[in-house]
């Protein structure tokens, strides 16, 4: 029987996440099997507040425990299994199923030496694998740049990254999920086999019970976005829990499709005069390059941390120098069949760099695995830096930490929301540093407070950008999730009404609100125990006996 053992100092490191928020813990459990899961929520005994950890590479809480017990996913750590499927023209299809606890670099690393571990894995999926090994290599292409975080936070917070551009966020290539909900049942989804009826879904649990959720009734953005339950007429019942934010169950399995390497990856880093040049060559370069996998940004204060750390940091004096009067920085992937069409869009972009005023000269072109390694670590440095800085300006006041944003726009915003960071951050007299995903008009702007007041008016700013991206059409959360952080900014994007939607539809997965507590919305709108217990009506949750009175 897994162990629930009461927290002690022991366990420091699983009262914070990347975010640097500090909470605090009852107890704490490592299970190792969906049982144990399922063991450990029944003698929690169905009132306390369960904070279901991957890695804690989050950046929004969402995984730091306010009380209650701490349920660390790190020993669920196995691969299961795999699957062939063919599409309609006979194209292979390979769906790999893992533990929530596989780390993401693990699973990389199996794939790219062939390594992947089979032990236990029946005959079907020894078959698949062999076939699999007969085609070209395989991989899984969400990139959360954090390469520690675990498969299932990544599933939790439908997380992103640089190649979001060209494979969108994690959700699509999620074909099958296992979820414990809060009382126990398991709910094993398919993807393409369960679907609401408008807004409304109906979820038989594998022992038979059923579930019926109401949806929120929002309309999301049509732009990346990680903010809040997914919520869309006729939806596939999986694509609820993916982005949940470990609020509606527990993910006990993941089955994620594998898609085939491809031929050629060229990355080409793109230095600019001017933030306005940088801005109109990723215009321009959106319709013109059809093989573009990622590209992202760096503004000047991103270029000049790089630079001062190339100075002054050991760590960091492997770094490439970034090119004088350069202001800021594009980078485009490109992924292509073979090395002629690589060329040739490589040559288009260095068409549209001079379109822009940029020069070709002022650019890395990166073919090889180590020149690519290089760029990756020129890329990674940025938050790198920024941490360590901020680390510094701590020791002399503690209260201050990074203030990154994750927001979104739809692309014809792109112009007016960066005027927008602009002209705020000079008013309030703030030193930032912004970098990341601009092909979706996706940048982390990061505050770099000098002390309190600094701080203070920095979260001011981000309330403020959420009111005005959400009047752009955009998310608060463009891939991190909402966590803890950033319920405000969830209340202002959807308003009180479909936040309290939110709720109640968590309430009728877990009626007593035990899971992921705090997180996206007030527990204010989740009664403790006794009250929700009291509160779970039949409307808010049907059985087997009231299912069929809605059927
Ligand atoms: C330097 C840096 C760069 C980053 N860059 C990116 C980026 O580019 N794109 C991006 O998307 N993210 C990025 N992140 C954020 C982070 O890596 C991702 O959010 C990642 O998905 C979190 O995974 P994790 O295993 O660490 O989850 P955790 O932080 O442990 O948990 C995150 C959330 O998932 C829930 N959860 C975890 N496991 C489960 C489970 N089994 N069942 C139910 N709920 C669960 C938790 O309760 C919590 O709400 C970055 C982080 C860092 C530190």
């Amino acid at each position: 029987m897994v162990e629930i053992r009461p927290y002690s100092d022991e366990y420091e490191e699983y009262i914070r996440d990347e975010s640097r928020t500090q909470g605090r813990a009852d107890s704490i459990s490592f299970p190792e099997s969906e049982a144990d899961v399922r063991d450990v929520l029944a003698r929690l005994g169905g009132h306390v507040g369960v904070t279901v950890q991957g890695a804690r590479t989050g950046l929004a809480a969402g995984a730091v425990p306010e009380g209650g017990h701490v349920m660390s996913m790190t020993h669920m750590n196995h691969y299961l299994g795999l699957r062939r499927e063919e599409d309609a023209d006979g194209t292979p299809r390979y769906l790999i199923r893992v533990e929530p606890g596989l780390v993401l670099s693990e699973l990389r690393k199996a794939l790219a030496n062939d390594s992947v571990p089979t032990d236990g894995w029946d005959e079907e999926s020894l078959a698949a694998l062999t076939q699999m090994r007969q085609g070209p290599e395989r991989f899984f292409p969400t990139d959360p740049t954090e390469a520690s975080a675990m498969i299932g936070g990544i599933v939790a917070c439908n997380a992103s990254g640089a190649r979001s551009y060209r494979y969108g966020p994690a959700r699509p290539h999620v074909t099958a999920l296992r979820v414990v909900l809060a009382e126990g049942d398991v709910l094993a989804l398919r993807r393409g086999e369960t679907f609401a009826h408008g807004r409304e879904l109906d979820l038989t649990c594998e022992g038979g019970r059923h579930v019926h959720v109401d949806l929120p009734g929002y309309v999301m953005p049509h732009t990346k976005n990680a903010s809040g339950y997914h919520a869309a007429d006729n939806m596939d019942a999986i694509d609820l829990f993916i982005g949940s934010d470990g609020t509606l169950g527990i993910v006990t399995q993941v089955e994620l499709e594998l898609l085939a390497v491809p031929a050629v990856t060229w990355g080409v880093s793109c230095f600019l005069p001017s933030e306005d040049a940088a801005l109109d060559l990723v215009d321009a370069a959106r319709p013109a390059l059809a093989h573009v996998s990622a590209m992202e940004y760096f503004d000047e204060g991103a270029l000049e941390i790089l630079r001062r750390q190339r100075e002054t940091s050991a760590a960091f004096s492997a770094l490439p120098e970034v090119p004088d009067g350069a202001r800021a920085c594009v980078f485009v992937e490109l992924e292509t069949d073979d090395a002629q069409q690589a060329l040739a869009e490589t040559y288009e972009l260095g068409r549209l760099l001079t379109s822009v005023g940029a020069s070709e000269d002022d650019t890395w072109v990166a073919r090889t695995q180590v020149d690519r390694d290089a760029q990756t670590f020129f890329r990674h440095a940025v938050p790198e830096s920024v941490n360590m800085l901020i680390d510094e300006r701590r020791r002399t006041d503690p209260t201050i930490t990074k203030l990154g944003s994750d927001m979104s726009v739809p692309d014809e915003r792109l112009h007016d929301v960066v005027a927008m960071y602009r002209r705020t951050l000079a008013a309030a007299g703030l030193e930032s540093a912004a970098w990341g995903h601009i092909g979706n008009n996706h940048l982390h702007v990061n505050v770099l407070p000098r002390d309190a007041a600094d701080f203070s008016a920095g979260k001011a700013l981000f309330r403020d950008w959420a009111r005005e991206v959400t009047a752009m059409g955009g998310a608060v959360s463009a891939e991190h999730g909402v966590g803890k952080l950033k319920r405000d900014f969830l209340l202002a994007m959807y308003g009180p009404d479909h936040i309290r939607e939110m709720a109640a539809c968590k309430r009728q997965l877990d009626p007593a609100g035990i899971l992921g507590r705090g997180n996206l919305f007030d527990e204010a709108l989740l009664p403790g125990t006794e009250a929700a217990t009291e509160k779970t009506t039949d409307t808010e949750r049907t059985t087997d006996t009231d299912e069929g009175a809605r059927a």
